[in-house]
């Protein structure tokens, strides 16, 4: 649809003001920003102050894209590319997004262009037309960025009508003076899983998160309560990704299997981590039961509505609605969720789940806001027993308890989650190794970790400082360590079983299903073996029966028949390690907004510990604090 006096209107009278010379030829929506498009894209790089005159003058977010017209051929693009890179750099694949004038050049070394890299950028836009996005490649294939580039390349003008319409619908003239804010809670509220949060105002409908409860027992307490708030998915201006959790994004596909046809907003690399997991989610679905909740069609139209956005960016998402992701400290590309209404009338924060503390990973959650007035905040460590200990003390029984097993000539196995907590072990594995505090042995890797481990790399700039650096400036990637070894298929796994002493990583984290599974029960009868835990076990799981003594267990064998396991080997758990900020590191948090906060929800715990934490903040900062239930609703303003 086409609005009169829209912002479009606008910019394009503003845009009469640049000079003839830069050849400006249209200006478009390209979702929420707007691309000026130009003939001569070299004026803009020797004039930059114009783009910011420009970014000043409308508040917009701005992009400069050369007009198709001037667009050099893929083949002759990449044939200017090769010649301006250095010799010793060899280009693995480029990928051209059509719709956005982009092209990704994947390459191994990216340390050796990394000090040239804004020259490169400038030169090869104003040469070819198209914008150069250099990204890091490792030997593996990772099936979450293959389902986001053949997502891009195929029916790339569906994409482009997208982006045009979203664009168009956001910056519609608005119909009231005066904002009101009514939050509803559909999903993860005295409750862990299926985090939800339908936000309305006088103009507009924005969902923060759309998860799944993989645990839940019936479809009422599996999926967020959009049934009784929402039947009329256009009503939707857009949905917000905190992160990649399937309790966080694993329904968003079936919005868009019902006709949901809006953006979806999120951090990059948490475009291609959900894709990762939900292509992984509907394989394992595929096989394990006959109704399936979406499939690969849904999630590639999910991938097209997907608009990624930086941390730190404020960007319009409706007539009345800014929103700013920031980092959150979770997992790679994990965000808080900053929504300001009206022009400085009321501001919430949606902390997605977050950790208050800087690991080997990831920086710490980013806590200073110009302004909040309303937090959500996620308890999952909730209850005062829940206090981590100190870091140094956590690697040190991780380290001693490896070394215990491995001096006795025995295997570690450590079953762990694809995403988050496997990178951060390897990580800590690789130091130690290095420092030959750990007994030297080979550490192999098998199932999903690897492929999103790969994600971790493509995007170095969401990492911890130290290991950005490592990675882009001195070429230095621990995750390809020498100490690794990838088990890419399960025949491969009886070389691993015959060695001496070795660490294995494994998914599932819980050991429910995947290669964890099948070492667990090689490994189970000889003692001198070692099952060591590093995240949460939840209950009903089998990794909680084995932590809890279990000296028999059953599981089901390739042949689909009952196989009853005797467990001899040694089983222990490393807390400590977790994503999540712990009782103390959420009071630290909140503690440190400024100005005051007006009221705190909490979600995303179990419901004592809702209770606890929302009874903690009204005792010790005498701020208003609840821990609302699902389908319970508050007017903010
Ligand atoms: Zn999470």
């Amino acid at each position: 649809m086409q609005y009169k006096n829209s912002e479009k209107a606008s910019a394009t009278i503003f845009l009469q003001n640049i000079p003839p010379e830069a050849q400006v030829t249209t200006i478009e929506y390209e979702g929420p920003r707007f691309a000026i498009y130009t003939k001569n894209p070299r004026f803009f790089i020797e004039n930059s102050f114009i783009i910011s005159d420009i970014v000043s003058s409308l508040k917009k977010r701005i992009v400069i894209r050369a007009d198709k017209s001037i667009r050099k051929s893929e083949e002759e693009t990449k044939e200017i590319i090769l010649q301006k890179l250095p010799k010793d750099v060899s280009v693995d694949r480029f990928i051209f997004d059509k719709v956005l004038g982009e092209v990704f050049i994947e390459l191994k070394d990216i340390h050796k262009i990394y000090s040239t890299i804004g020259e490169q950028n400038q030169e090869i836009f104003s040469l070819t037309g198209w914008r150069p996005k250099f990204r890091k490649t490792s030997s593996i294939k990772s099936e979450g960025l293959e389902q986001v580039y053949y997502a891009l390349q195929s029916d790339w003008s569906n994409r482009e009508r997208i982006l045009k319409e979203v664009g168009e619908y956001i910056f519609r003239p608005k119909i009231y003076d005066k904002i009101e804010v009514v939050v509803s809670f559909l999903g993860g509220f005295q409750e862990v899983g299926r985090s939800c949060v339908y936000v309305k105002t006088n103009e507009s409908n924005i969902l923060i998160d759309c998860g799944i409860n993989p645990g839940a027992k019936n479809s009422i307490e599996a999926y967020p309560r959009l049934d009784l708030y929402l039947k009329n998915l256009d009503e939707l201006d857009a949905i917000i990704i905190s992160h990649a959790h399937l309790d966080h994004c694993g329904f968003l596909p079936v919005l868009f299997k019902y006709g949901y046809e809006g953006p979806v907003y999120c951090s990059e690399p948490t475009l291609y981590l959900m894709s990762l997991l939900l292509s992984d989610f509907i394989k394992v679905s595929s096989s394990e039961s006959a109704t399936q909740l979406f499939d690969t069609k849904d999630l590639r139209e999910m991938i097209q509505h997907c608009i990624p956005l930086p941390y730190g960016s404020v960007t319009d998402i409706s007539p009345d609605t800014k929103l700013i992701l920031n980092n959150a400290g979770h997992i790679l590309g994990s965000a808080s969720v900053h929504l300001h209404f009206g022009e400085g009338v009321y501001n919430l924060v949606y902390t997605g789940d977050f950790k208050f503390e800087k690991t080997q990973l990831l920086e710490a959650a980013q806590y200073s806001f110009p302004r909040v007035e309303t937090l959500i905040v996620e308890s999952t460590y909730g209850s005062k027993e829940d206090i981590m200990p100190p870091r140094e003390e956590v690697e040190k029984y991780f380290v001693n308890a490896i070394n215990h097993t491995l001096s006795k000539g025995g295997k570690v196995l450590i079953p762990v989650p694809a995403v988050g907590r496997a990178q951060e072990i390897m990580l800590v594995l690789d130091r130690y190794l290095r420092a030959k505090e750990i007994v030297e042995c080979p550490v192999f890797i098998e199932g999903m970790i690897t492929d999103a481990t790969a994600i971790h790399f493509t995007f170095p700039d969401y990492l911890s400082s130290e290991l950005r650096s490592s990675i882009i400036e001195q070429g230095i990637n621990p995750f390809e360590s020498e100490y690794f070894t990838i088990i890419n298929k399960p025949d491969e796994r009886e070389e691993v079983l015959q060695q001496g002493p070795a660490i294995i990583m494994a998914t599932s984290g819980m050991l429910e299903g995947g290669a964890s599974i099948k070492y667990l029960e090689a490994l189970a009868g000889d003692e001198r073996n070692k099952v060591l835990f590093v995240s949460y076990q939840i209950s009903g799981t089998l990794g909680r029966r084995v932590l809890d003594g279990a000296k028999q267990i059953s599981i089901i064998d390739d042949e689909g028949k009952i196989k009853i396991i005797d467990l001899k080997c040694e089983v222990d758990q490393v807390v400590g390690f977790s994503g999540h900020s712990d009782y103390n590191q959420i009071m630290k948090f909140i503690s440190k907004l400024r100005p005051k906060l007006k009221n705190v929800i909490v979600n995303h715990g179990e419901k004592n510990k809702t209770i606890n934490i929302s009874n903690n903040i009204k005792k010790l900062f005498h701020i208003p604090a609840e821990a609302p239930s699902c389908l319970d609703a508050m007017k903010l303003v």
